[in-house]
């Protein structure tokens, strides 16, 4: 099986995907795509919250116009999804795309594919093919008879072969269900079967309290197993919480080095401040915080700071104060309503130190 290390390195934009032991978070835009404003300020804010590479949907040729547009006001890679059209692809890729989604095998005559598969290689822009459970040609699913595992792998090597046979390589694959245990089975047999890198996803996979535990316990079994260079979290919910879910699934992998952690107990009977709110408050604070830093938030200071030695720095109740501590050591107390503010101004302080390490 192809660890991610082991991928072929592939180049969107200035994001490498493959080749590393690097997680790149995407998310996908909601907005109309010929709605250039709204578009641009919808990928502005998935950027700011760790956004690394963003998709349009690019359903006709409007979508696929608004690319030069788009690409002008951000700052990170963006992707087209297309469907069967290969001039949208033609389009998107003379607009300035820096990858495109499309299956080859749908796009029909040969010259239309050869057409789309020269643009991408004039301008380096892989492709990634987008195989889903619940679209998968008809003569797989009459084989399997449902959609399966080998099934999905059948059908990525279908649409891998075709552009290998126009000796074009840089290629990123999803195999998205929304069956978790399908997934997982679905991506541990394509990286033993090929070493493109992998676009981790489970699809549909709800609303933002369902679909973040589907999402976790589903892509945390495929990253730890060391499969998955890119991954969506996809939500019914603003795309921002997308962002917010991968990042904090990558973080208990150690595979997101520029983010901070909270630490934060579960509360008990020896509970002396109203830790859930100030726990919410600190995690909202440091989610746009770009260092490695690892923040404590604990209800009492009987097993507080020795619970968490590991924390850069954190807060533990006590009786009318907080305690504020640095790997386990206490360092001065706090009158409890001024204890927030200043973690955060800990928590900036050191951010800065991070920054000019
Ligand atoms: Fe209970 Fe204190 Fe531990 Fe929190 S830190 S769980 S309040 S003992």
């Amino acid at each position: 099986m192809f660890h991610r290390t082991e991928t072929r390195p592939v180049k969107v934009g200035n994001v490498q995907i493959g080749g590393n032991d690097q997680i790149v978070i995407q998310s996908m835009t909601t907005t109309k795509t010929h709605d250039v404003e709204a578009t641009v300020a919808e990928i502005n804010r998935l950027a700011e919250a760790g956004c690394q590479i963003v998709r349009v949907a690019c359903p006709d040729m409007r979508a696929a116009e608004a690319i030069p547009n788009i690409k002008k006001q951000i700052s990170i890679p963006l992707v087209a999804d297309i469907h069967f059209d290969y001039k949208l692809a033609l389009k998107a890729i003379e607009g300035g795309i820096d990858k495109i989604r499309i299956n080859p095998g749908n796009i029909g005559r040969r010259e239309k594919v050869e057409a789309v598969v020269r643009a991408a290689k004039e301008r380096e822009i892989p492709i990634r093919i987008g195989v889903n459970a619940g679209s998968l040609e008809k003569r797989i699913l009459d084989k399997y008879g449902y959609p399966t595992a080998d099934g999905m792998v059948e059908s990525a090597l279908y649409h891998i072969g075709i552009l290998e046979d126009l000796d074009f390589h840089d290629i990123i694959v999803s195999l998205k269900a929304s069956d978790v245990r399908l997934a997982i089975e679905a991506y541990t047999k394509a990286a033993a079967a090929f070493r493109y890198p992998l676009h981790l996803g489970i699809t549909e996979s709800g609303t933002l309290f369902s679909g973040t535990v589907k999402s976790a316990a589903g892509l945390g079994a495929i990253v730890s197993q060391g499969i998955g260079s890119t991954l969506r979290v996809s939500l019914s919910a603003d795309p921002v919480e997308e962002v917010k879910v991968a990042r904090e699934l990558l973080k208990s992998f150690g595979l997101a080095a520029n983010a901070a952690t909270l630490i934060s107990c579960p509360t008990c009977g020896r509970i002396e401040i109203d830790l859930i709110s100030i726990a919410n408050e600190v995690e909202e604070y440091i989610s746009k915080i770009q260092a490695p830093i690892k923040v404590s938030v604990l209800g009492c200071a009987v097993n507080g700071p020795g619970e968490a030695k590991e924390a850069d720095i954190g807060i533990a109740g006590a009786r009318g104060e907080g305690l504020l501590f640095r790997h386990g050591k206490i360092i001065r107390k706090i009158p409890e309503k001024e204890m927030v503010a200043e973690l955060k101004k800990e928590i900036d302080k050191l951010a800065e130190e991070h920054k000019r390490k």
